[in-house]
């Protein structure tokens, strides 16, 4: 495995350090206390070519491959979870229908998307009643002549409330025995579309400046041309998805653990008691210490799962370990980052508070850390 960052990939994370230190950092502590969505940062972003970084040129992305796009992640949610959030699910989406939908599908959605016309894109799988388990979904697809009709309920959809472009999944499978994971199909939504409107938004502990909605689906009618990736396709297609998006969350996680690093480092060479400065208390030296070896652990697996996605190689294995690594201990780091900065941690004067809330959801979606489980030990059953 080549350890070397390119020129290309150092330029991409250098454009995202540039533009989350200019435009996000600032406004995010803000953002997190009145809840706002990010429109116009998406659209900045949109500009840099950051919301489709692995989009291949010829659609209006970046065309710069899955490393790079993991090190910006990294350094947009190091200044901003809550964007970063918005930022992995549109690249998610944009990628997906570059890489399987047909001609028409990658004409008309992926450049609105990554050119930020669509806002951004929202992944629409889990349910009330489906979360960890998708084949238990219920909103049903149904053949009406030549169109299908959605209907059902969506949960926690990242942006649902936004999203100029959806990937919906649903039962496609005719009345019958239930054809379980074949029988269900991806199709292609528009934001705004008849029939589909917003439940809820849900009161989160972190993450304020991301969205997440509750979607209903009531009677949403789009035609043949909508399905992606062919009927019954949709759960490999989810599961493919995943894949790339937990290399996304496994980053994410590492930037929001970076943040919270590096602030901890700072305060703990200013902050004297007894008489020095706390890093020198072993006990201080000795967190740090764990947290940054923990950090570059989650770095390398990541790298190695982007890695080999670049390669074209299955890299459900190291995307799933990858994740579960990285959002564990990044939970891990943003506690004991918050530790080290004793009662003022605890407070809104400094920004491991917000990382404490938001990092702690990086271990539940996108497939929890219990799934990643699963994932990995099937993977060595294989072997
Ligand atoms: C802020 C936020 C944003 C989200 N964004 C999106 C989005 O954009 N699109 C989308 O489709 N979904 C989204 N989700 C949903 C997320 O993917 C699910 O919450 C997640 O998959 C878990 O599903 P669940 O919440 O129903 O929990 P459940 O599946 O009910 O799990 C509850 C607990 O049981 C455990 N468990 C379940 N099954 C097993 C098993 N077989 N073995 C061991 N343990 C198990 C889980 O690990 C967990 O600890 C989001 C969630 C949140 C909180």
């Amino acid at each position: 495995m080549n350890f070397g960052i390119t020129e290309e990939q150092e330029l991409i994370r250098r454009t995202a350090a540039g533009v989350a230190e200019r435009l996000l950092a600032p406004r995010a502590a803000a953002r997190d206390l009145a809840g706002t969505f990010p429109v116009e940062e998406l659209r900045e972003l949109a500009t840099l070519g950051l919301l489709g970084v692995a989009v291949p040129e010829a659609l209006g992305g970046a065309g710069a491959g899955a490393i790079a796009y993991s090190l910006a992640m990294q350094e947009l949610a190091k200044a901003d979870a809550s964007v970063a959030v918005a930022v992995s699910v549109t690249n998610m989406v944009a990628e997906l229908i570059a890489k399987v939908g047909s001609p028409a599908q990658q004409q008309r959605f992926v450049p609105a998307l990554v050119s930020g016309k669509a806002v951004c894109g929202a992944f629409a799988l889990s349910e009330p009643q489906a979360g960890s388990d998708p084949v238990a979904m219920t909103t049903q697809a149904v053949r009406h002549g030549d169109r299908w009709r959605l209907t059902g309920n969506k949960a926690w959809i990242t942006s649902g409330d936004r999203a100029g472009v959806l990937v919906v999944w649903a039962k496609s499978s005719p009345p019958g025995p239930d054809a379980g994971a074949k029988g269900i199909t991806a199709f292609l939504v528009e934001g705004g579309a008849p029939g589909l409107s917003v439940g809820r938004l849900e009161q989160k502990m972190g993450l304020h400046g991301s969205s997440t909605a509750s979607l209903v689906l009531d009677g949403v009618e789009v035609g043949d041309d909508a399905v992606l990736a062919g009927v019954g396709g949709g759960f490999r297609l989810a599961m493919m998805a995943l894949d790339g998006g937990r290399i996304g969350i496994a980053s994410q996680a590492i930037g929001i653990a970076r943040g919270a690093l590096e602030g901890a480092v700072r305060y703990a060479k200013d902050r004297t008691q007894f008489g020095v400065p706390i890093i020198q208390h072993q006990a201080v030296g000795n967190m740090l210490a764990d947290c940054a070896t923990w950090l570059d652990a989650a770095t390398l697996l990541t790298l190695r799962a982007a890695h080999k996605k670049e390669l074209g190689q299955p890299f459900t294995r190291e995307a799933s370990m990858a994740k579960l690594f990285a959002t564990e201990h990044a939970g891990k780091i943003c506690d004991l980052a918050l530790q080290v900065h004793g009662g003022y941690g605890y407070t809104h004067d400094f920004p491991v508070e917000r990382a404490y809330r938001d990092v702690r959801v990086t271990r539940i979606y996108e497939g929890t850390s219990e799934i990643q489980r699963i994932v990995i030990a099937r993977e060595l059953l294989k072997q």
